[in-house]
């Protein structure tokens, strides 16, 4: 029997594209051996892996001008390669800060090149509202902008693209001389969570484990002109350019893992009918569960509302001396993976993708009736 999942990741999958994989593993489409089996080379890998890519550039609009790479290395070895492929010589990275893993990329760009400039940051009002377009100030040696749409365990999202905010004709943020620096986003939690304009952006990265599929494959989108301004002191894994060339093969990729990410994006265009779709049905689920937690005094979350995640909802119980108890029967009610993460404490239900409105709505009752119960 399969549980309601709310964990942050490793996350959720598709029920339907585990079935497709089990029915796939011994024999995969009658060539008598499973895709993990296959050499990468193999035309039949080659088949499954450009189908994954033509599928994603599908679900997402990705323009031409843009190559998709199927890298290793967790979203945290971007915070690496990002500055590595795109600093150059002379240039500086600059980061808003809305997070910990806004912080953790700034970190590793500070360990890595010394100097990190930090165009805004939402930290001095405790993460619970995204800086506003205004107060994002680059340095005019910006080599990028670097920032995270979705903080996953803080549950602040953007409601807008910075340097393309609404109403305005911005396509790009802008160093104080005016010129334009390309944008980087860390889109690891909400990625394919809804229609995306792709052209606004330089370079998006995302780790699979939350809204792409099994950990142990990154997703990178670069636009092609960014390909030349890597540093020569660089890992050669971490080249995107280096991968571009290969096909993303310069070693062994997770080769696995970009089956099943391949299997969920089929799931995404043809279950679920693409990305406006899958927009409409996370609003509905994010708006049933906020809905619930604000119309009770009982549980609450902080956030200023336009920036409330859709896709990891943090909530905290008035009384934590509940929380433990409120954990205990969530699970033994089939509602799993509800602590909040270890750094802040708390509940977290994180509504990935591959959470139906089913699980929304028993989590939605359990609440109610624990509050019932003990509020
Ligand atoms: C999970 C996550 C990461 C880290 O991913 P790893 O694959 O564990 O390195 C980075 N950024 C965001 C926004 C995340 O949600």
């Amino acid at each position: 029997m399969r549980k309601h999942n709310f964990c942050a990741g490793p996350a959720a999958l598709p029920t339907a594209v585990l079935e497709r994989a089990r029915d796939e593993m011994l024999d995969y489409q009658g060539r008598g051996l499973s895709v993990m089996e296959m050499s990468h080379r193999s035309a039949t890998y080659m088949a499954i892996a450009e189908k994954a890519e033509a599928d994603l550039r599908d679900l997402l609009a990705v323009p031409a001008n843009y190559r998709v790479l199927f890298t290793q290395g967790g979203a945290t070895q971007q915070f690496a390669a990002v500055p590595y492929n795109l600093l150059g010589p002379g240039g500086r990275a600059n980061v808003i800060n809305t997070g910990i893993w806004s912080k953790k990329a700034i970190a590793e760009a500070r360990h890595l090149f010394g100097d990190v400039h930090v165009a805004a940051s939402s930290e001095a009002g405790g993460h619970l509202a995204v800086p506003r377009p205004e107060e994002i100030v680059l340095s005019n040696d910006a080599a990028y902008l670097h920032f995270t749409a979705n903080e996953t365990i803080g549950g602040l999202a953007f409601d807008y693209i910075p340097g393309n905010a609404p109403g305005s004709e911005e396509r790009g943020p802008r160093r104080p001389d005016g010129s334009e620096a390309p944008l980087v986003c860390d889109m690891s939690s909400s990625i394919l969570s809804g229609p995306l304009d792709v052209s606004r952006f330089g370079v998006i990265y995302a780790g699979a484990q939350k809204n792409i599929g099994p950990a142990g494959l990154v997703v990178v989108i670069v636009r092609d002109d960014l390909l030349d301004r890597a540093r020569t002191d660089m890992p050669s894994l971490f080249s995107y350019q280096a991968l571009a060339d290969a096909g993303s093969m310069i070693n062994t990729p997770a080769t696995y893992s970009w089956y099943l990410a391949g299997l969920v994006f089929e799931w995404l265009k043809d279950e679920v009918g693409g990305l406006a779709a899958m927009d409409a049905i996370n609003a509905r689920k994010a708006a049933r569960l906020y809905g619930a937690i604000d119309a009770s005094d009982f549980y609450s979350n902080p956030i200023a509302i336009p920036n409330r995640s859709r896709m990891n909802v943090p909530f905290v119980l008035n009384d934590s001396r509940l929380d433990k108890p409120f954990l205990a029967e969530a699970e033994a009610a089939g509602l799993l993976n509800l602590q909040g993460h270890r750094s802040v404490g708390g509940m977290r239900a994180s509504l990935y993708n591959a959470v139906p409105e089913a699980a929304v709505e028993a989590l939605v009752a359990f609440m109610a009736d624990f509050e019932k119960r003990r509020g």
